[in-house]
């Protein structure tokens, strides 16, 4: 899995650089993605011209990073067999993981 670059710029914003190239290698909708990550640090955000994900607020690029892995723990990891391989239902609803077959619910964003 691509790293995914988080810096802050200035002391108002965080920005996500490689946004959308994690979003396709996990092939998720950015939009999911975006919406999660702005609900659980409770602020807004917008993607920029460069397609990077620009967040405000001044919070550490740290915690930024363990809200993405939370992301990745519930939207995108096997819980079963930690496969990477898994397909998200288009409602968004339901998570299936191509390696083992297992399907489990997720919390709709
Ligand atoms: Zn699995």
């Amino acid at each position: 899995m691509t790293t995914p670059q988080v810096f802050r710029q200035g002391t108002k914003v965080v920005v996500f650089a490689n946004f959308m190239e994690v979003c396709l290698e996990m092939h998720r909708q950015p939009e999911h993605v975006m919406t999660f990550l702005l609900a659980e640090l409770r602020t807004i955000g917008s993607l920029d011209k460069q397609q990077r994900l620009v967040v405000k607020g001044r919070f550490a690029t740290i915690n930024f990073k363990v809200i993405f892995q939370r992301y990745m723990s519930e939207y995108f990891t096997c819980n079963v067999c930690n496969g990477t391989d898994t397909i998200l239902s288009m409602e968004e609803t339901q998570l299936r993981c191509e390696q083992c077959g297992s399907e489990r619910f997720v919390a709709a964003i």
